[in-house]
């Protein structure tokens, strides 16, 4: 599919959630794939980007980010707390706070250097053992505990499991942002962004639906 028509997708289903065009942003997910597709949605002007890795990040980004002005990369896998300072030069967003420990390193590094991309913590909806995120029940205090560091959180990030209805998830992590006067919601990819926009996701990451299947 191609950029357009997941762009067009996304401006219908904010129409029918009855939201604002352009209330919705698209991260377009370019972990794993050739750098000729990424290069092709860079020339149609897309400058939204996600990645999964600091690593694999951090070998293709420097040079697209001097070639091409207003690049806006956001961080969506697990970061280890050996790669935050790597992570703070690369990513303007971070999606996967999850835990005290990367939340102190986040808070000192934000101190020493004055600024911090932008967070949003991990909710593990599903409770599922081997995922990623905050429990849902410890996502309040955490968002405090947060809060207390002074970290710009700006809202919460969601990966529903794959055999359960997305919207379930998406509903909760909206109700837990809600209750705790976050804005943003990173959830819905490309098997479910529209259900996502439906329950309320103000950035939805899109990988293989924009890029084809990863190498
Ligand atoms: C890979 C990935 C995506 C994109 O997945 P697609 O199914 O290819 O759209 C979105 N979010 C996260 C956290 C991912 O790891």
């Amino acid at each position: 599919m191609s950029l357009q028509e997941i762009t067009a997708r996304i401006r219908a289903a904010e129409n029918r959630a009855g939201r604002p065009p352009g209330s919705v942003r698209l991260i377009a997910v370019s972990k794993m794939q050739p750098d000729e597709r990424v290069e092709a949605v860079l020339q149609e002007g897309h400058r939204l980007f996600g990645e999964n890795r600091v690593q694999e990040a951090a070998r293709k980004w420097p040079a697209w980010k001097e070639s091409h002005d207003g690049v806006e990369l956001h961080l969506l896998g697990p970061l280890q707390t050996n790669k935050a300072r790597q992570a703070f030069g690369l990513f303007d967003a971070i999606h996967s706070l999850d835990r005290p420990k990367l939340a102190r390193t986040l808070a000192r590094l934000a101190q020493e250097q004055g600024r911090c991309p932008q967070l949003f913590i991990q909710v593990n909806t599903g409770e599922e053992p081997q995922k990623a995120g905050v429990l849902p029940a410890d996502t309040d205090g955490f968002i405090a505990l947060c809060r207390e560091l002074d970290l710009p959180v700006v809202g919460l990030m969601c990966i529903p499991p794959v055999d359960e209805e997305p919207a379930l998830h998406f509903a909760l992590l909206a109700k837990i942002a809600g209750r705790n006067g976050l804005k943003e919601l990173s959830m819905g990819m490309s098997a479910d962004f529209e259900t996502a926009i439906a329950q309320g996701a103000t950035y939805v990451r899109v990988g293989s639906a924009i890029f084809g299947a990863r190498g």
